[in-house]
């Protein structure tokens, strides 16, 4: 039976607290009692928890023992600014299935009224990704950076295995991509990062820039798919081939 699992609000080497809304919850809604026992998140690492204390909105538990954690892939998806609903979509999609960073990024096609705003949406995100790491039982949260120019995203982890989701790309696949790079990566995973584009695609000056930084065209196959399904389709491939 897998315990439901929180994300500590504090903690020290052996108690942990919630606070606020997630406490509320658990004291109103699940009427939790001293005693009960939950999987707690404290720092990076899991905990079985039980609780020993409950005053005012504070829940506080002792740590018992730390939980196996499932490590998130080392996958980090650069997400081109897009309607926010879809592309908060996508972030929560990415999290589920375990993408350790999401990097908001600037393109040409970007709409420009979603760029200015973008700026103070990254909280959002965050607690997007942070509600989305606790449902899925993630034992870390998803580092949602700011907002980049695309020029700076390409320039970044020349180390890691940079694929360009490139709807127009016929020759290579992304699984055919993924599969060179654990050949050539050895026993331990190698570090991957995907773009993808805004609804309007990338440019072709944008695709001559990320080719010139080393990164390679993939495809996902003959349709095009929204931003959000490329996005999803794209973490979903490289997590089977990875775990
Ligand atoms: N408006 C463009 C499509 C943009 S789709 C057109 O109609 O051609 C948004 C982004 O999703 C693309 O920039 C790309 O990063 C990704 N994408 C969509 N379909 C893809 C595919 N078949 N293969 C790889 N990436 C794809």
């Amino acid at each position: 039976m897998t315990r439901r699992r929180w994300i500590a609000d504090t903690w020290n080497e052996s108690t942990a607290s919630l606070t606020g809304e997630q406490a509320a919850h658990l004291i109103r809604v699940l009427r939790a009692q001293p005693g009960t026992e939950y999987d707690i998140v404290a720092g990076d690492r899991v905990w079985h928890a039980v609780i020993a204390g409950i005053s005012g909105d504070a829940v506080r538990f002792n740590l018992i023992a730390e939980v196996e954690a499932d490590p998130a892939l080392p996958v980090t998806l650069l997400l081109s600014v897009f309607k926010f609903d879809r592309m908060e979509w996508a972030i929560e999609k990415a999290t589920e299935l375990g993408v350790e960073r999401i990097i908001p990024m600037v393109a040409r096609r970007s709409e420009k009224h979603l760029v200015q705003s973008a700026e103070k949406r990254v909280e959002r995100w965050r607690r997007i990704a942070r509600e989305a790491a606790q449902q899925s039982r993630r034992s870390d949260v998803p580092q949602i950076e700011d907002v980049v120019p695309l020029k700076t995203a390409a320039r970044q982890a020349t180390e890691a295995v940079r694929l360009l989701l490139a709807e127009q790309e016929r020759s290579t696949t992304l699984r055919h991509a993924v599969e060179e790079a654990l050949r050539n990566a050895g026993e331990e995973m190698p570090a991957i990062r995907m773009a993808v584009g805004p609804e309007g695609g990338w440019t072709a000056e944008e695709e001559a820039l990320f080719d010139a930084e080393g990164w390679k065209a993939v495809s996902l196959g003959p349709r095009i798919l929204r931003a959000e399904t490329a996005a999803m389709t794209a973490t979903a491939v490289v997590s089977a081939l990875l775990e």
